[in-house]
Parts: C-alpha cells; structure tokens; sequence
C-alpha cells in the first residue's frame, strides 16, 4: 500500500496560492486540513431539507481558525527579521499567536481583557510562553493600544489588520470546495472583527475566478501567484452570512458599539476592524447580517453538543444557531447545502459549558452496585 503524503500544514498544501517562495522558513504546526462534517439530526428536526456541513475549526493545532491566519503571520514575520509579535485578543489570537512564536523561537507580547477571556484560552497563552498583559479594558481598547505601540517598538502586528491573516484564512474556502466539488449556497460565520469572513470570501473569490473589490486587492498582494486568477471558473461562490451577539452587534446598530457585552467573548468586539471589507462581502456575496442572543447561542451550542455529538465554543454556535433561524424562517431556501463554520473548540471555555448544565444528568450516588443499576434504570 502506498504511503500517503504527509499533510505539513496549509502554506504547504497551497502554497502556490500564497506570498512565499521555496526559501520562506515555515513556521507551521500542521494546521487546517479540517473536518467538514455533515449534520445527521439537526436539519430532521428542523423539518427542513436542508444540506448543513459544519467546518469543524475547533479541531486547528490550537483549537481555532486563528492558526490558519498565524501560520502564515509568523513564517513571514520570521522570513522578514522579526524577533517578536504582538496582538491585541479575545482569547485565541493569543493562544495561537503565543503557540506559533513559541515554535518560531521568537517572543509574543498579547494584550487580553482581564477577566473576560476564556479560561482554555489564558491557559493556552500562559503555557506557550507568551508575555500576557490583562488591561482593564475590552479588545477594541487593547487593538488600539497594540497599533500604537506597534508603530514605535519593534514588534509585528499579527491581529487580522496583518494582510497576512486572511492570505492564510481563505483556505479553508478551498478546502471546502474541492471537499464538496463546489461552493456552498450558503457559508455562515460568527463575526467579530470580520477577517474571518473576509478571508473565506476572498478564497472562494480566487478559487472560481471571480470578480470581487477584494480580490484584486489580494491578487496584488499576491503578485499573482494566485494560480486560480484568469482561470476556469471552479466552484462559484456561496452567499456569506455574517452573525454577531447582540450586545455586541455594530454592523446591526450602524456604528461601533461602545461596551460591547456577550457571553460568547470571542465576538465581544465593538469596532470591527475589517468594517469595510465585510461589508463589501455582503454586497458583492448577496448576503445578510444579523445578530442572535446569548440565549439563543447558548441553545445552539447545546443542541450542536446535544444531537450531534460536535462541541463548539459559544461564539461559534452563532454561525449554527443564526443558518438554524434563517432556515426555519425560509430565508435560506430549501434545498440549499449551507457550510457553518465552528471557528474554535468548546473546550476552550468550559465555565461557560458546566455552567450552562446546571440542569445536565448527573447524578451523586453511592459507590455501590446497586446505586449505580437504580440509577441507570430510573434514566434509561
Ligand atoms: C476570532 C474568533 C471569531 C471572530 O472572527 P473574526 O475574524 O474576528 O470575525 C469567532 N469565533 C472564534 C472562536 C474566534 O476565535
């Protein structure tokens, strides 16, 4: 039996599709290469025929698509000198930015709200390495100071206002194409700062050869490398809809949200930095935003957990919980295939979880053989 090739990570395996040449060190930790996986019981019970794929993130060396964006910011942050990176965050850029310097052998600076990151993910940072500064004050506070300090000290920026990012994020727009052999209807994101969605309409952009404001602006970038540029039209391209918290929910409200409040932290962003881009995304998508609550995300994270055996972080459920409306209120049509994206794994946040089981069966009991047969029987 031949041996397969060894996946070594996504510039690897697109590596004609993204700004490096055969002497760029890459700094890689095997990311991407997800799993993209068909819900059985979720569209049964929404009564709808509906073809749902969820692009499971979580499963990223770190735990989130933030790797995908990484990978690709520090193999050039290191290909251009740089000895330190640093990033203003919400959880996982740290934990992937603290990750990917660590493998680099460079120093990652990360700038987090105290107390309203996820505990997997300060875990995460404190354990790579990273040098962590908590600031009394929210993720758009701490972008702002990274972009000051970034501008007078040497150290690369690597939140998603480095182009880098979404270079390294699109792939997953192909890798979702050649796994289903064209586009979805329909890609539905959580958005925060709105790279991700950006990211992923600019891959399915290159890959069928599209027109799109963005993508020109990302050929450049990449001198045209991009081998799908002026090519066959493969794939097409999906309607991309963008979900935010509502207390947390500036492209609903029209303007940067001020203190911005949700469970699901990793969203928890009042001024998105890729405001325009993904607006652009909409118009040129066809597509919609729209906002849910924390309620809402909470069940949608549950019921993912529940029917499906897939266990995502709150901010993720919000792609589930907001295609899971549209699709019961008709606004994404019958018979369409609809890709969620899962950006990061529910074990990141797992106060969040217990504390949303409160009602979860479990039960305390002797350590007895007839405890234990009562208490199967009375919950079969
Ligand atoms: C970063 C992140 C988001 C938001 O992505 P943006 O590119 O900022 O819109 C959503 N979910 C998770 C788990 C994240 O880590």
């Amino acid at each position: 039996m031949p041996f397969r090739d060894r996946y070594t990570g996504l510039i690897n395996r697109y590596r004609d599709h993204l700004p490096v040449n055969d002497d760029t060190p890459l700094i890689s930790l095997g990311e991407g290469n997800t799993p993209l996986i068909r819900l059985k019981n979720i569209p049964r019970l929404l009564g709808k025929d509906v073809d749902i794929y969820v692009k499971y993130e979580g499963l990223n060396p770190t735990g989130s698509f933030k790797d995908r964006g990484m990978t690709m910011a520090v193999t050039k942050a290191v290909e251009e000198g740089s000895n330190a990176i640093i990033c203003a965050s919400t959880g996982n850029t740290s934990a992937a930015a603290a990750a990917y310097a660590a493998r680099a052998g460079i120093t990652a600076f990360v700038i987090i709200p105290e107390g309203k990151i996820a505990m997997g993910k300060l875990a995460q940072a404190m354990m790579y390495g990273a040098v962590i500064m908590q600031i009394r004050g929210n993720f758009d506070q701490g972008m702002q100071l990274v972009k000051e300090v970034a501008a007078q000290a040497p150290v690369t920026i690597v939140n998603s206002v480095n182009p880098y990012r979404l270079q390294g994020q699109k792939t997953a727009a192909f890798e979702i194409i050649e796994e289903l052999g064209r586009a979805p209807d329909y890609h539905c994101l959580p958005v925060g700062n709105a790279g991700n969605i950006t990211a992923h309409w600019i891959g399915y952009c290159e890959y069928s050869s599209a027109k799109s404001d963005l993508i020109t602006e990302a050929c450049a970038f990449c001198e045209g490398k991009c081998r799908y540029a002026g090519g066959p039209v493969i794939g097409g391209r999906p309607k991309m809809v963008g979900y935010q918290a509502n207390g947390a929910a500036p492209f609903l409200r029209g303007a940067p949200v001020q203190d911005p409040e949700t469970v699901a932290t990793a969203i928890r962003i009042g001024n998105p930095q890729s405001w325009d881009k993904a607006w652009k995304v909409k118009e040129e998508s066809g597509g919609w935003f729209d906002e849910l609550t924390d309620q809402e995300i909470l069940a949608a994270q549950k019921m993912l957990a529940e029917k499906e055996g897939i266990f995502c972080e709150p901010a993720s459920a919000a792609s589930i919980g907001g295609a899971m409306r549209d699709i019961k209120a008709g606004k994404i049509a019958e018979g369409s295939t609809v890709v969620c994206t899962l950006t990061g794994n529910g074990l990141k946040d797992p106060d969040t979880a217990i504390d949303q089981c409160k009602d979860s069966r479990m039960v305390t009991i002797d350590a007895d053989l007839g405890a234990v047969r009562d208490a199967i029987v009375s919950n079969m």
